[in-house]
């Protein structure tokens, strides 16, 4: 569930100038609409496996989501609960999350996908967003490619979809991983000592400089930063 915490209504604030034309658009034809991000804005959201939680959130009016966060957010932070409890009801709302399926090897043609549209995965590990980025960047190199005459345009097509089958649903099974509600972590007491553990493994991963370098490394890996050093 995904909440928004404004400090001002839409309708009495001002458009900022050079706010994106659709945008624009979008904002003159819904009145009052919440999602402007030409402002400042805080979104939070609390997940979990459907069969842990009280209640259905998909059957739930606005004001319940806002109780159901509340009710299972119990012991966290007080701060984090009084962003909730802040929080505007009209901007809750419940989705479900999903993920996808490896897709075989397809027939390049004049035209290809990327992003969500082929690999969705799970908020999970958070490279939804990167991994959409990191095939724009693998297509826009390779067509530049294509155009200094490396490489066929159908080949330089061929090359990404191959390499982003490899990355992408890799990324989508790891997601998957850390939204498996069969996992230790989301039963009653084992779960407990899993996150005592997790919690534990990280503190000491954060204060040994040697295992921080090494965890930092293997996930700009995961996400296809290039580490080559500058020059080389
Ligand atoms: C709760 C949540 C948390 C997330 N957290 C992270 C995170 O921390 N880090 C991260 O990297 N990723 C995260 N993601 C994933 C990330 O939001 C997506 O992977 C990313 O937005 C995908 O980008 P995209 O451009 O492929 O697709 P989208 O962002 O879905 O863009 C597709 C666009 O196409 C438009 N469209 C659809 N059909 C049509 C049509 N017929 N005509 C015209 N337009 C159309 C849609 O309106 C949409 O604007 C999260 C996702 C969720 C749900």
């Amino acid at each position: 569930m995904e909440c928004e915490r404004r400090e001002a209504s839409a309708e009495r604030e001002e458009q900022k100038s050079g706010i994106g034309g659709n945008d624009a658009e979008l904002i003159a034809r819904w009145p009052g609409l919440l999602y402007d991000n030409t402002r400042d804005y805080l979104m939070w959201a609390v997940w979990g496996a459907l069969r842990n939680l009280p209640s259905n959130p998909k059957k739930l009016e606005q004001p319940a989501l806002l109780a159901l966060a509340t009710e299972i957010t119990d012991g966290w932070h007080p701060n984090l609960r009084a962003l909730i409890r802040a929080s505007d009801p009209a901007t809750a709302f419940a989705i479900d999350i999903r993920t996808s399926l490896p897709v075989a090897p397809w027939a390049t043609s004049n035209v290809t996908v990327l992003g969500d549209a082929v690999h969705l995965m799970t908020p999970g590990r958070g490279v939804g967003a990167n991994t959409a980025l990191r095939d724009a960047a693998s297509l826009a190199s390779r067509v530049r490619d294509a155009a200094r005459g490396t490489m066929s345009l159908h080949e330089a097509v061929a090359g990404y979809e191959a390499e982003m089958r490899r990355y992408g649903f890799q990324a989508v099974a790891e997601s998957r991983r850390q939204f498996d509600e069969r996992d230790p972590i989301h039963r009653p007491v084992v779960g407990r000592v899993a996150l005592g553990a997790m919690r534990t493994g990280l503190r000491v991963v954060n204060n040994v400089p040697l295992l921080k370098r090494r965890m930092i490394a293997a996930e700009h890996r995961f996400r296809g930063i290039d580490q080559t050093p500058q020059g080389h």
